[in-house]
């Protein structure tokens, strides 16, 4: 078990809506190389959660710490997602005319404006980069091929490795396995964990049976903070969570 201490801190954040508290005193801390499942039931906080730590959501107090030199709350997105944090929205949004190494390429460029040029531009190292996240996803026999063409599951593992192209410190996947048939669940599985050691990956699922394959720490959330964190066993038996799902 591989830990390099902590990568991410929230500290007593929160956020109100219109006088509701979305988010209520969260403490939150993920190791560096970590794979934390966040679950919790409808309107838990979990996407705002998210939303915080991409800086898209900014709290009304509390501290959020990347590392322990930067405050992301002196941060905008922009400069948040320089940092080396990425996320991956709940639909896949691939570029369906290009083709999955084109998507790729493109998501070199943080910076849309340098899109034109990229063609002319790639190099060598680029082109390593490329073939070494084709491997990652499992999409080499499809480099060449549309987008378009691809299967849902295949669009999200795209979307991942595009990603991944920024070598991201920390991933935030939000319900990655929606939509998906058995078989691509586990192929999703396998990449996630692949992923986690090199980078620290937190995943936002409902899926529970995807949860307990690969998380070896399981954070609840329930009304904006933390009802329970544990292995999945621990906070499947906890009766605070229990009554959290049965009694909702
Ligand atoms: P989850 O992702 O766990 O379902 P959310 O973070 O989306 O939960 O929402 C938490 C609560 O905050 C919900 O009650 C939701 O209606 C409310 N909420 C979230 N974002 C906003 C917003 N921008 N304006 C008003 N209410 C919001």
């Amino acid at each position: 078990d591989v830990r390099h201490g902590p990568i991410l801190y929230l500290e007593d954040v929160s956020v109100s809506f219109d006088g509701f508290k979305a988010i209520n005193a969260l403490n939150l801390t993920i190791d560096d190389g970590e794979l934390r499942c966040i679950i919790g039931p409808n309107g838990a906080g979990k996407t705002t959660m998210m939303d915080i730590i991409t800086g898209k959501t900014r709290p009304d107090s509390g501290s959020v710490w990347f590392g322990s030199r930067h405050d992301l709350l002196n941060m905008d997105e922009p400069q948040i997602a320089r940092l080396g944090i990425g996320r991956k929205f709940q639909k896949p949004t691939v570029f369906e005319a290009l083709s999955v190494f084109e998507n790729l390429e493109l998501a070199m460029a943080t910076d849309k404006r340098l899109w034109p040029t990229l063609t002319a531009r790639l190099t060598g190292e680029t082109r390593d980069r490329i073939d070494e996240v084709l491997d990652t996803t499992g999409l080499t026999a499809l480099a060449r091929r549309e987008a378009a063409i691809l299967s849902h599951g295949q669009k999200q593992w795209l979307e991942i490795g595009m990603l991944l192209m920024q070598r991201p410190r920390l991933l935030l996947v939000d319900e990655p396995v929606a939509g998906m048939t058995e078989q691509e669940m586990e192929r999703t599985a396998e990449l996630l964990m692949g992923l986690a050691g090199r980078h620290s990956v937190v995943v936002v699922e409902h899926d529970m049976g995807f949860v307990r394959s690969i998380a070896r720490t399981v954070t609840v959330l329930h009304q904006g903070s933390v009802l329970a964190e544990g292995s999945m066993d621990k906070v499947a038996s906890d009766p605070k969570v229990i009554e959290v799902y049965l009694g909702g």
